[in-house]
């Protein structure tokens, strides 16, 4: 998407050890106008589908998956990072280890909102090594609910949560797919 790519051309900050910052339209101050663009993008890629379910991962995609599911008029449901085990058996839970971070979080979403009947449209800002992608997977896989694809605004393609997950069959539509990017010069590159 070549608006996307301009603005991470533009705005996108290369720190060390491979983490992009895009605090200025995406992880912090968030530009409605692109993510208007980004959602019409995901409707025109997976409109067709019978999308009944957003399902992202707390905190960053909660905003971005809000602002996609206006285009497919669907509710968002967002995995929660909880500080407790719950035993009770109304959670579906998984753990997702954070790249950024650098730590394991367990996630949960209530039983009461993923259903077999449910066909998931996963979003996400980043794809990297694909830990949070893979979480969602699971808790989908658990609840019989099918997996309609993933939805990703940046993957950066030097990672290989992307590889991963289309080898296993899983359709992974990324909005820009950095190739590479380099922390002393700031150049990014991107593949087509
Ligand atoms: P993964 O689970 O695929 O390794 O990493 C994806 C998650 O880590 C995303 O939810 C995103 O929040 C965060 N992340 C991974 N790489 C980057 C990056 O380069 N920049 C930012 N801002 N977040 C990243």
């Amino acid at each position: 998407m070549e608006l996307l790519e301009n603005r991470i051309r533009k705005d996108g900050i290369v720190k060390a050890g491979n983490v992009l910052k895009v605090d200025s339209f995406l992880n912090h101050q968030i530009d409605i106008e692109l993510l208007n663009e980004i959602g019409k993008e995901f409707k025109r890629i997976f409109g067709n589908e019978g999308i009944t379910k957003i399902l992202t991962v707390e905190a960053s995609g909660i905003a971005i998956a809000a602002i996609v599911a206006q285009y497919f008029n669907v509710p968002v449901v967002f995995a929660k990072k909880s500080q407790s085990i719950n035993l009770d058996g109304s959670v579906y839970q998984t753990k997702i280890e954070s790249f950024t971070h650098k730590r394991v979080y367990d996630v949960i979403v209530s039983k009461k909102y993923l259903s077999p009947d449910d066909r998931i449209l996963v979003v996400d800002d980043f794809l990297a090594n694909g830990c949070a992608a893979d979480g969602l997977i699971d808790i989908i896989k658990e609840s019989g609910a099918t997996l309609v694809g993933v939805g990703i605004i940046i993957e950066k393609g030097f990672q290989d949560g992307g590889k991963r997950l289309r080898e296993r069959g899983v359709r992974v539509e990324s909005l820009a797919i950095v190739d590479s990017m380099n922390d002393e010069t700031g150049e990014i590159t991107f593949r087509h």
